[in-house]
């Protein structure tokens, strides 16, 4: 990876994308990531970092490559390495491992094993029962639809006649461990089965529906296990992101059947989180597909509920979604397969601003004219706006909320921002107190600073939490991506504020102080040590003891650099 970025210069790969004019020793350009007017998107060549002063979009080339392109970390490390002409070992990146490699495979094979039952004569009723539900043989072929047979071990006996063992196939859930020992029992049973993708299209888990009106449960889904986090899958995202390019949005879904209905009417564009509330990872990577996000979740009370969760996660990473209201007790999946494709294409047309939604609603709950009520009314609202601070949005909504309570605009974003502070304010610019920050941040911009970083003396809980997130990465390209963009932002932010001649000098203050850290910690527990022992030993600790004293003071004084 250090080859690829000594080979590859962001400011070259940049401006395969954007104007970049220089700007003392930086460039600057319009930020591709947000609307703005005046260029506050940076680019240094020494630092080989981007940074938007603006939304706080930053990293290296792989982030550049991944928020510009869509792509993933292995992507943009794939495409990165082909363009410098560097080989990358197999198995870098986040797919290392042969454990990960067969587990990929015990998926895409029994994926092929449903499959096969399903058009062969024995899944005629499991067949019958999908088209019943819409979904015909050219729906099977596209999502790979299968039948798990009604047996207890047939899927066992194919997958060990494959090469996998009950322990393989146990980790990932698709067996199940017998009550007093004996063979572990096959769990999927006469149900339709339905792959679930990874974003790069691999099969890592499987929902089965259930086929008769009594079967419980009605729905059966892999467990969580090494390559399915539920919280990061969006189905089916591979296959979603090319339509999004072309249809200009995201038409977020609750369940993979809406997601699969969605696709057979010709909305490309739906993905759908998987079972669970929508986590901000998830809420990046919709994000990272297109800024306009459509909500269409059921039409009922959990359904709205659910909608109005997803919009806050939504506006933590910044986006304002809108919102489809599908009439009460119908699913998108429903909905297209009664009303069809017209009525449901309507609807989404005429989605509208989940806040001003939200607004309204509220207001036929509480009365704005009575002075109580209208105060509730604020309450809520303000508090669903809260995760929206810093956005150039959440002005525009305050202007509307104060044309609707007639509290003054001041005196709303007192509230939202707490009093004294007043105005909006980036992650990017809140000041950080410690040298520990910039001393992370340093060696994140340099692997020769990364691999002589001295994680173990932090203390700042702020920088502790984020080592804790990178540890173990043996290259800052990959430990960068490990953050969140808030994260990384204000790494990188802090970088991109020193001044070029400074940085060596910088990280070389900052790394005298860890060591001398070090070495201080070390005295402390070696003169603990020594009030046990005696003799020999006690001697042995002492000239280290002594060693080490001289060498804090060779260290000189802490604090050569201030940082505010
Ligand atoms: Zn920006």
């Amino acid at each position: 990876m250090e080859e690829i970025k000594d080979r590859i210069d962001i400011v070259q790969l940049i401006s395969q994308y954007l104007p970049l004019k220089r700007a003392g020793r930086n460039f600057k350009a319009l930020c591709p990531f947000h609307t703005e007017k005046t260029p506050s998107f940076t680019v240094s060549p020494e630092k080989q970092f981007f940074h938007c002063f603006g939304c706080g979009a930053s990293g290296d080339i792989f982030q550049f490559l991944m928020r510009m392109e869509n792509v993933t970390f292995p992507e943009a490390l794939e495409r990165l390495a082909e363009q410098a002409g560097v080989e990358i070992p197999r198995g870098r990146g986040e797919d290392s491992g042969e454990e990960r490699n067969r587990l990929y495979h015990l998926h895409r094979e029994a994926a092929d094993y449903f499959h096969e039952v399903l058009i062969s004569s024995s899944g005629k009723k499991a067949r019958e029962v999908a088209m019943s539900r819409g979904l015909d043989s050219s729906a099977i072929e596209a999502f790979r639809l299968g039948y798990a047979p009604d047996s207890w071990d047939r899927l066992r006996e194919v997958l060990k006649s494959k090469g996998f063992t009950t322990a393989e196939m146990l980790s990932v859930g698709l067996l199940g461990e017998r009550e007093g020992g004996g063979e572990p029992y096959v769990k999927f049973r006469h149900r339709l089965m339905i792959p679930i993708w990874d974003s790069r299209g691999r099969v890592v888990a499987f929902g089965g529906r259930a086929l008769e009106p009594e079967q419980e449960p009605k729905y059966l889904n892999s467990p969580e296990h090494l390559l399915f986090k539920k919280g990061d899958i969006l189905y089916p995202y591979h296959v979603a992101r090319k339509a999004v390019r072309d249809m200009g949005y995201v038409l977020l879904v609750e369940g993979y059947m809406d997601a699969i209905t969605c696709h057979l009417h010709g909305f490309s564009n739906a993905i759908a989180a998987l079972g669970t509330a929508l986590t901000p990872s998830q809420a990046r990577k919709v994000v990272r597909l297109s800024k306009e996000v459509v909500l269409a979740y059921d039409g009922d009370e959990a359904g709205r509920k659910a909608a109005l969760r997803a919009a806050s996660v939504f506006f933590q990473v910044g986006v304002v979604p809108r919102v489809v209201l599908l009439p009460s007790g119908e699913d998108p999946d429903s909905l297209l397969r009664s009303r069809g494709r017209e009525a449901f294409a309507s609807l989404i047309s005429g989605a509208g601003d989940v806040v001003l939604w939200y607004m309204a609603e509220l207001e036929t709950r509480y009365s704005l004219s009575h002075p109580r009520e209208r105060a509730r009314w604020l309450k809520e609202v303000l508090g669903f706006l809260a995760p929206l601070r810093g956005s150039l949005d959440l002005e525009s909504y305050l202007v509307e909320v104060a044309s609707k309570t007639g509290v003054t605009l001041e005196g709303l974003k007192m509230e939202i921002y707490g009093r004294g502070k007043g105005r909006a304010r980036s992650a990017s610019h809140a000041p950080r107190g410690s040298w520990e920050v910039l001393y992370l941040a340093l060696a994140l911009s340099n692997p020769r600073w990364w691999k002589i970083f001295k994680g173990e003396v932090l203390e700042d809980p702020l920088v502790l939490s984020l080592w804790e997130k990178v540890k173990g990465e043996d290259d800052p390209s990959i430990a960068l991506a490990m953050l969140d963009d808030s994260e990384r932002s204000l790494l990188v932010g802090k970088v991109m504020e020193i001044p070029e001649e400074g940085v060596e000098e910088l990280f070389a203050s900052c790394h005298r102080r860890a060591e001398r850290r070090a070495l201080e910690r070390e005295a402390r527990r070696l003169k603990m040590s020594m009030e046990g022992v005696s003799g020999e030993e006690k001697g042995r600790l002492l000239a280290r003891y002594i060693e080490i004293m001289k060498s804090i003071k060779g260290a000189g004084e802490e604090g050569v650099y201030e940082t505010h």
